[in-house]
């Protein structure tokens, strides 16, 4: 699609819309904190619902049937936040460096292509943006995507 200006907490919500049932089937706790109060930014909205439906899926399947998921949108400084935050295995500081690499994956063939974070970060790229993650090894992984607010006046 060509970017529109849109509400990313709508993009957010229709991303937790399609997973809903991945949630539902395994059990996972959901939690979801919307700043109601930003702005619409210019948003490829179908890319940008691509990128949260891969967060949201690697969580679902870092979690492997118990856990939480917790999505937050807010506004940092001069941006619109988003955060993934699950309390799953977290990432081994040995591959942190690779996850965002086409074709790396830590899952059975079939299961992944080890491609879902090598798009979302150029998807978040094409925004002007940034995506990161950060991790607590047994405990937690949180990625944070950061999106430029536009002007629009
Ligand atoms: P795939 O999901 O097909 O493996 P991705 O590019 O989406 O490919 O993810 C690459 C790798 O990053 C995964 O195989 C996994 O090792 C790691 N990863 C991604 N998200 C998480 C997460 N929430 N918790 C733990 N590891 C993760
Ligand atoms: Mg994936």
């Amino acid at each position: 699609g060509r970017p529109q200006l849109a509400s990313l907490n709508t993009v957010v919500e229709e991303a937790l819309q399609i997973t809903g049932h991945q949630f539902r089937k395994k059990g996972i706790q959901l939690e979801c904190h919307l700043d109601e109060t930003l702005p619409e930014v210019l948003l490829d909205v179908e890319r940008m619902q691509q990128v949260l439906v891969n967060l949201l899926m690697n969580a679902i399947q870092a979690l492997n049937g118990r856990g939480l998921v917790r999505v937050t949108t807010r506004r940092h400084s001069d941006t619109l936040e988003v955060r993934v935050w699950d309390n799953g295995p977290g990432i081994d500081p040995s591959i942190r460096d690779k996850i965002f690499d086409p074709f790396f994956t830590t899952k059975d063939p079939g299961e992944g292509s080890g491609l879902g974070l090598a798009v979302s970060y150029g998807i978040v790229q094409d925004h002007g943006g940034e995506i990161f993650v950060e991790s607590e090894p047994g405990q937690w992984t949180e990625f944070i995507i950061r999106l430029p607010m536009e002007r629009t006046t």
